[in-house]
């Protein structure tokens, strides 16, 4: 009885297709993510044995696969916590590369088989996109670009256009091939298309360049997402089930992502890549009142009377390490009587579920975890907040002042509470470049310093 090798690679590509789903499913819960990390990993594996079986050249690609693996792993290992969101964008970018190389590789196969070349010439301007807007991603998270523009905001909406151009070339080509004739010679779609691979990469770098400070997790997660709708176009150039299911999975969930964080920004994916952020040039105006210095001794001694206490951690806590402290002053508190909750901002930090995923490893319970929708109508009743590292997710300028830049982002209205203790370690401003007029409010008090050590004095104090 003979084997029928095709049939056995479609099965493992359906057991693979089960993993990826189940583990991203198992993905959801903070006890069951990391079972739930490997088994999708089983999943890439068994997809990656089943393409062995029916391959040319094995050496090749197993080499390839060794390299890519070694590379990826030293990154993995010698990164920084607080670099993982630009090392992700890099890896969203790579994801794009792939893809586009890979449609670019298939284009002399396919440029006469009208339907797959609209296929090819929309899976090389998706995979252009993502590389190069990628790259802007990584650049302005590791803060060497900064800032938007206007003027790229036009050149982006000009490039769209001629990406629609493209793609009404493509269909007429599609649609008269029906009719048994070309519109457009195979040497003319030849040169078309080297164009197309420019104007992708060039889209990549106008449509993320111009993006400011509130937009930018929005505009990761639609890369992340279009890293994989990319993968899912080249799995139907390759014919290849696993790659079609894997980036439909990457595409799909990255897209509702995308779409919660614009929500939770009360922005439209219009206003994002075609209008950008209100750009008034102001680095959030005149600001009243004045900087109050507090000492560690004098916060222990507020939070010691404190019956309701709201911590909300942004970026410094990521960059200070300062979560298990946080973890263990909270338990303090509690021993202390006092009512414990952690405020989460979608876009605290620099990736989507920064502060969650710090939280969690922590061991702070997600009960204790609370939105912003449901923290800001009972913020009066707050006794005090605890703002760990936190800027531009919980300034008021964002509500109160229309010129500001990041005017209309919501916030975590803490500057509403009784008592707000910021901690950083200067008065600079965070990622959007905007001052914060809650470092001059009345009830507010700066305790300067890394997070992680003041923290660690706060903890000390209620130790002794
Ligand atoms: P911010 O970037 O606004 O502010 C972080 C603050 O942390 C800084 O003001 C800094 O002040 C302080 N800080 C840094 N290191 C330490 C330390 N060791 N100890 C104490 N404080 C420290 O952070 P937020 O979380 O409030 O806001 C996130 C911003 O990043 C938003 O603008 C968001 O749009 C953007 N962003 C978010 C992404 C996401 O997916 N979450 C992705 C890309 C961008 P100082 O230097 O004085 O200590």
């Amino acid at each position: 009885m003979s084997v029928d090798l095709n049939f056995l690679q479609q099965i493992g590509y359906v057991f693979s297709a089960m993993l990826f789903i189940y583990g991203l499913k198992m993905l959801g819960k903070e006890d069951t993510a990391v079972k739930g990390n490997v088994i999708s990993a089983l999943g890439m594996l068994l997809a990656l044995l089943v393409t062995f079986g029916n391959i040319l050249n094995p050496v090749l690609i197993f080499s390839a696969i060794l390299t890519g693996g070694v590379i990826g792993s030293i990154f993995a290992i010698k990164v920084k916590m607080t670099s993982i969101p630009e090392m992700v964008a890099l890896f969203n970018g790579f994801g794009g590369l792939s893809s586009f190389f890979l449609a670019w590789s298939e284009f002399n196969t396919y440029a006469s088989v009208s339907v797959i070349l609209f296929v090819t010439c929309l899976t090389v301007f998706i995979g252009g996109v993502t590389f190069s807007g990628s790259l802007i991603a990584y650049f302005k998270l590791s803060e060497i670009f900064k800032g938007s523009s206007k003027t790229l905001n036009t050149i982006s909406r000009w490039l769209l256009i001629v990406f629609l151009g493209y793609l009404a070339i493509a269909m007429l080509q599609v649609i008269s091939s029906s009719f048994g004739f070309f519109v457009f010679d195979f040497e003319i779609i030849k040169i078309v298309f080297l164009g197309l691979l420019v104007i992708s990469l060039l889209s990549g770098l106008a449509f993320v360049l111009p993006i400011g400070g509130g937009d930018m997790p929005v505009v990761i997660s639609l890369l992340n997402s279009l890293s994989g709708i990319a993968a899912a176009m080249a799995g139907i150039l390759l014919s290849n089930t696993a790659l079609i299911v894997a980036g439909c999975l990457v595409g799909a969930s990255g897209l509702i992502l995308t779409l919660i964080m614009a929500k939770s920004m009360n922005r439209t994916l219009f206003n994002i890549f075609f209008v950008g952020f209100s750009d008034t040039g102001v680095s959030g105006g005149e600001v009243e009142g004045e900087v109050k210095p507090i000492s560690a001794e004098d916060t222990f001694l507020i939070l010691e009377a404190a019956s309701s206490i709201l911590v909300v951690p942004g970026y410094g806590m990521a960059v200070a390490q300062a979560q298990h402290v946080v973890k263990e002053l909270g338990d303090l508190l509690e021993e202390n009587n006092a009512e414990i909750s952690y405020g989460i901002h979608p876009v605290a930090g620099r990736m989507p579920g920064h502060m969650n995923v710090l939280l969690a490893e922590a061991n702070v319970s997600y009960d204790n975890l609370f939105e912003p929708k449901d923290l800001n109508p009972r913020m009066e009743t707050v006794d005090v907040v605890l703002v760990i590292g936190a800027n531009d997710v919980v300034n008021p300028s964002a509500t109160e002042q229309p010129g500001s830049p990041i005017y209309g982002m919501p916030i975590i209205e803490v500057h509403k509470a009784k008592t707000v203790v910021v901690l950083k370690r200067s008065m600079s401003s965070g990622f959007a470049g905007v001052q914060n007029p809650l470092f001059f409010k009345e009830n507010t008090r700066m305790l300067f310093g890394d997070a992680k050590e003041s923290i660690s004095k706060l903890v000390a104090e209620f130790k002794e």
